[in-house]
């Protein structure tokens, strides 16, 4: 059996099996996969065959089964067993991600006869905590956070039977043995325990409390979502003026209620994974309206802990659930610094006492225009599960990401492993989580780097590090890795056309790109294209207020008078702004995520932004009731001299000053900027592909989360005969710069 087989219960699922079938024989982990020997009638054999692949544990992939006759004797002379691995059966990671709750346990919890009824940490060998609890490999439980907690004589038999669910069930616990629940004030003293702690958990939601929530991978503060107030409370006291919060219900009957969901986004949304889904939200669902203000979508998740499926069957109405920490920090994960920093936003807390070893921030998936989905933080739940490199690492390497969304990855053999999210790095505590990932994502994966790849910033905290480690380093540019890491996704090498369109970073002649037109392979690359540039007035600044790149745009597209006046009307610094769009000295960008925030603030959407990419996603966001069009009239044009060819989006601008002007809905100038700019792209892609003799194109950076804007490009490019490679599993934005990173490296002669 090859595929995802090994740590995911597959050994005692195929010995279960065998015993049910009455089949002898042996099985094991080898280097590809898992091997069995077994012995018995035919019939038997055929249906053992079927169901591996029909009744697979929840979290494998069986990508094929094959099967040969075996030598007589030997493995079919006694009962059927697990047998110890074979040399050379080491896994790229031997630790499984994080599972949610699985539906043998929910009935346990649910069953009032059974001696786990209403016990909030079941789990077994299908489900419950992995990565988050894991201190050290072998992955035995003396090696994780459930070392402080006995097996009882009833859950050590179970542990020791291998024809029980929870045969070698690491985190195997009971209300006996295993772990509890502990109600806190808000100032860290003792409220209640076990069951009494849950109900008045329970009643504190239901009385409008913040209450913060122990999860698997870190701290959650929960609040009634159909309480005005209670969402309200929550941001003030978490200091969150409008970036949407994460909302939890028990099931899809609950999501459907609230948001419309493709197949898609249904099966992501009730799989192992449980991440949060982004999804069109159901006009007239039962929510306080703070908790997305002026969005369509809503991020929704489904229970993945027996403690959540409690409390939300106590509470009885959908509950935020957004990461426990204060603006930007890192979610919170240790206890006494969960009472230190969440205890001043809440009224209470309800905690357990098995510790969390890895901060692990909840996944975020979106759903495309297509009703396929996205990738746009791979975390708890799909970290550490490996990506396969086309062709085998030629050397063992740690990629150190980027700055902002940063996560890690190794590489060596055929995989490349990356951490869960770490965050932005200039966050004191996010960097010093980034400094245990190295150690803890290289030890988990057995690597001892030879190379370590960076990006080419050199400020980026990620690069210093990488160069302070004293081993060989290889900078790699970022929209290059950008493209990298959307060719692994898809077991290519190249070479393709890339659109790398995203905030901003660093090129390789020293200014800032982010609209970039590359021939890439996993070996290199050439610009042949990008934006026009234009400046970009205060720097950092010019990424958090949108209306200085308004001033910008409209000087290059209009002249100095309409900037002017664009600057007059949105900041009283307009004066200074201007002076810096003069002056020669002034950096400039490529960057078409500053392009959106430019358009955005054109529109009156967010000149001034309170989280990253409001002003984008907004404008995004007003477009979801004008249907697809041609974006007729809104047309950028391209300079080309033959060499490297430019995208001019000022024609695109003047239109839309002009409509703004003239008075025509927001949401219909929204749709033709992102549908006309979407063909510009396209026709430019095409052109430089054939070209370039390419006939595939490829799209990364955290532009291409805009769904519509991805959905023009990529319809355009088909409808020519082209392949386009969009990213599902890893993150088009800086969250997969790792991945591109450690390919790139790892591939390098
Ligand atoms: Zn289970
Ligand atoms: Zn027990
Ligand atoms: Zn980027």
């Amino acid at each position: 059996m090859r595929g995802t087989v090994q740590g995911v219960g597959f050994r005692p699922f195929v010995y279960r099996l065998a015993l049910e079938l009455g089949l002898s024989g042996e099985v094991a982990n080898d280097s590809e996969g898992v091997l069995a020997e077994v012995e018995g009638p035919v019939p038997a054999l055929d249906e053992l065959v079927r169901r591996l692949v029909d009744d697979a544990p929840p979290l494998a992939r069986v990508t094929s089964v094959e099967s040969s006759p075996a030598a007589a004797g030997a493995a079919g002379a006694h009962a059927f067993r697990i047998v110890e691995s074979r040399a050379g059966a080491v896994p790229a990671v031997p630790v499984s991600v994080d599972v949610a709750t699985c539906d043998d346990c929910l009935a346990e919890v649910a069953d009032p006869d059974d001696r786990r009824f209403g016990y909030p940490f079941t789990n077994c060998t299908n489900c419950g905590p992995r990565y988050t609890i894991i201190r050290a490999i072998p992955y035995d439980r003396p090696a994780t956070t459930m070392a402080g907690f006995p097996m009882c004589a009833a859950c050590e038999a179970e542990y020791h039977d291998p024809a029980d669910r929870r045969f070698h069930a690491q985190p195997n616990a009971c209300p006996r043995c295993g772990p509890h629940l502990r109600l806190l004030a808000s100032d860290g003293t003792l409220c209640s325990e076990r069951g009494d702690a849950l109900e008045q958990a329970a009643v504190a939601l239901l009385d409008g409390q913040v209450v913060a929530v122990k999860g698997l991978g870190g701290f959650h503060l929960a609040v009634d979502a159909t309480s005005i107030d209670a969402v309200a409370e929550l941001r003030r006291r978490k200091q969150r003026d409008d970036k949407p919060f994460a909302v939890m219900v028990p099931g899809l009957a609950a999501a459907r209620a609230l948001c419309r969901l493709s197949p898609a986004a249904e099966e992501t949304l009730a799989s192992p994974r449980r991440p949060i889904v982004l999804a069109p939200r159901r006009p007239g669902a039962e929510l306080a309206a703070g908790v997305a203000p002026g969005l369509a979508e809503l991020g929704l998740m489904l229970a993945y802990t027996p403690l959540h499926h409690l409390l939300l069957a106590h509470v009885g109405r959908p509950l935020v659930m957004t990461s426990g920490n204060a603006s930007d920090e890192p979610i919170a994960h240790v206890d006494d610094d969960a009472v230190e920093r969440l205890g001043p936003m809440v009224d209470a807390i309800l905690t357990h006492d098995r510790p969390i070893h890895i901060r692990c921030d909840d996944s975020v998936v979106r759903t495309r225009l297509g009703g396929d989905v996205q990738m746009v933080r791979r975390s708890r739940g799909y970290a550490p599960e490996p990506l396969t490199l086309p062709e085998p690492a030629r050397c063992q390497v740690l990629a150190v990401g980027a700055e902002l969304k940063n996560t890690l990855a190794v590489a060596k053999g055929n995989a490349v492993v990356t951490s869960h999210h770490i965050g932005d790095l200039e966050h004191l505590a996010a960097y010093r989580s980034f400094l245990q990932a190295v150690d803890h994502l290289c030890h988990l994966a057995g690597v001892e780097p030879e190379v370590v790849a960076h990006d080419l910033h050199p400020e980026y905290l990620s690069t210093k590090f990488a160069v302070d480690m004293g081993l060989p380093t290889l900078g790699v540019q970022h929209h290059h890795a950008h493209i990298a890491s959307c060719l692994v996704e898809h077991g290519r090498t190249g070479p393709v056309l890339g659109l790398a369109f995203d905030g901003l970073g660093l090129g390789s002649c020293g200014t800032l790109w982010g609209g970039e037109f590359l021939v890439a392979d996993l070996g290199g690359f050439r610009r042949v294209g990008h934006l026009r540039p234009v400046p970009l007035p205060g720097g950092d600044r010019a990424n958090t207020e949108p209306w200085r790149m308004a001033m910008a745009w409209t000087d290059a597209a209009l002249g100095r008078p309409a900037a002017e006046g664009v600057g007059r009307r949105l900041d009283d610094r307009w004066a200074a702004v201007l002076t810096l769009i003069e002056h020669p000295a002034t950096a400039t960008t490529t960057s078409v995520g500053r392009l959106f925030d430019a358009v955005a603030a054109l529109l009156g959407l967010h000149p001034h932004m309170t989280y990253e990419a409001q002003a984008a996603v907004a404008l995004e966001a007003c477009t979801a009731g004008v249907p697809l069009g041609d974006g007729a009239g809104y047309e950028a044009t391209v300079d080309d001299d033959g060499e490297v060819a430019v995208l001019d989006p000022a024609p695109l601008i003047a239109r839309v000053v002009a409509e703004r002007d003239a008075g025509t809905p927001v949401p219909v100038i929204a749709a033709g900027f992102h549908d006309g700019l979407g063909r510009s792209a396209a026709r430019l892609a095409i052109d430089l592909a054939s070209r370039h003799g390419l006939d595939t194109v490829a799209l990364s950076g955290g532009v291409f989360q805009n769904a519509r804007l991805s959905e023009v490009v990529e319809r355009a490019c088909r409808g020519t005969g082209l392949t386009v490679l969009v990213h599902h599993r890893v993150p088009p934005n800086d969250g997969g710069i790792s991945i591109g990173q450690a390919a790139i490296a790892a591939l390098a002669p």
